[in-house]
């Protein structure tokens, strides 16, 4: 009898996995249900771009219809409610209940504010194509304000957190900046924008030396740091930071890492830290009809340490998940999770860029860096089919 598959989420360990059991399992073996609570696969590694104006929604948002058009795939556009590992039951929005044979768990990561009072209420982040949206349009209608009224607060914009997200969207609007201001008549100078990182240095991923490269830079385009400054409260549009400052600002955005998404802490899988752990065949070490993928999952690497939550990682986890699905339930042997590190691209704008590239973490940067950075965003859309996204 054909077994029933239910993935949950179709980012990109999710998507990934239900392309790839495709390639083993046809529709007589397993129906695959893949449950998105967007219409689209989301780039969220292109995230900064939509949240700058520097590309289109349409680029970075593909119709999952399509990318499973002729695969067999039933597609659900619903949010999960809950899950329940134990009872082998999913609640989805509206009131349906799934069931499964296998279930696949690809729900990612949420912002972690880490209960620093008003960030939750009064700030921006950047975990979906609607967010990079909301941020674009805020940003031009402060700067259209600050046109009429000269308050400060509309032409000042506070990126919190210096970590890639942080970095790579400071970058970007630092680019678009100049233009939006001249747009409504005001002189980009009167601009502030701003990055504040609580460790004493920005992109601590990558050596001193692209920090360095990073940080100049980005300063040469009027971007100001403020490194070793947590945020400690947010009320309204004022930001408190460790020194006492206060920074008044009405374009708060809030980077400052991610957590495990509530939901797999709360369905009966083991977990660590809010994600669930997996043995090296990505299966739950607690169900062993669940595997998980991407940020949803932690995944030790051999140094003991884990895997960043990251779009690479997840990409691959998917693969295997695909293929250990069908080894799962036709009875053959798993393959274990032996990931590749490509390195670490950090775009900073348009034209600039800085990386450590495989796994002897080679030094990039400037042109070369981007045309890396844009090059690995093509090989993505083409390995999932999807270069049609390119001519939108
Ligand atoms: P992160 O956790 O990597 O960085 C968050 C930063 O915020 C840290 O530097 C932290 O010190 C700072 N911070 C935390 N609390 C703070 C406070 N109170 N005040 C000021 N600063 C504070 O988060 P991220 O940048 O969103 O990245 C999340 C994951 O996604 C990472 O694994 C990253 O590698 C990955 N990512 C990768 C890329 C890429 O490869 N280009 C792009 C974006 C994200």
């Amino acid at each position: 009898m054909s077994k029933h598959i239910v993935i949950l989420g179709a980012g990109y360990g999710g998507l990934l996995t239900a392309l790839t059991v495709r390639e083993y399992l046809s529709k007589a073996d397993a129906q695959v249900t893949v449950v998105n609570q967007y219409p689209t696969h989301q780039i969220i590694t292109e995230l900064h771009r939509l949240a700058a104006g520097s590309i289109a929604e349409k680029a970075i948002a593909i119709p999952l219809e399509k990318l499973f058009k002729g695969k067999d795939i039933d597609l659900k556009i619903a949010k999960v409610d809950s899950f329940s590992v134990d009872n082998k039951e999913v609640k989805l929005s509206g009131g349906f209940t799934l069931t499964y044979d296998a279930l696949v768990v690809g729900l990612g990561s949420k912002t972690a504010y880490f209960g620093i009072p008003g960030l939750e209420e009064y700030s921006f982040v950047l975990k979906s194509v609607a967010d990079a949206v909301k941020i674009h349009k805020h940003i031009e209608d402060r700067i259209r304000e600050y046109a009429k009224t000269k308050s400060e607060a509309d032409a000042t914009i506070l990126i919190g957190g210096g970590g890639l997200t942080g970095v790579e969207l400071v970058g970007e609007i630092a680019d678009k900046l100049p233009e939006l201001a001249r747009s409504y008549g005001v002189d980009p100078k009167e601009v502030k924008l701003l990055l504040v990182e609580a460790g004493p240095k920005i992109l601590p991923v990558l050596p001193d030396h692209l920090i360095e490269r990073a940080t100049a830079s980005l300063e040469a385009r009027g971007v100001q740091f403020l490194t070793g400054l947590p945020v400690t409260n947010v009320e309204g549009n004022v930001i408190d930071l460790k020194d006492g400052q206060k920074i008044i600002t009405n374009t708060f955005v809030w980077t400052g890492g991610v957590q495990g998404n509530p939901l797999v802490g709360e369905s009966g899988l083991e977990v660590n830290r809010g994600r669930a752990t997996v043995n090296e065949y990505l299966q739950s070490t607690s169900h062993k009809d669940v595997f998980v993928a991407g940020d949803s999952a932690v995944f030790f690497g051999p140094d003991g340490r884990p895997y960043p939550p990251t779009a690479q990682i997840a990409w691959q986890m998917g693969e295997l998940i695909g293929y250990n699905l069908y080894a799962y339930l036709e009875n053959k042997s798993f393959k274990e999770f032996t990931p590749v590190n490509s390195g670490t691209l950090a775009s900073l704008g348009r034209k600039d860029a800085v990386a450590t590239i495989g796994a002897n973490s080679t030094p990039l940067k400037g042109l070369p860096a981007s045309l890396m950075k844009d090059a690995s965003n093509v090989r993505y859309l083409s390995h999932i089919k999807a270069i049609f996204n390119l001519v939108y």
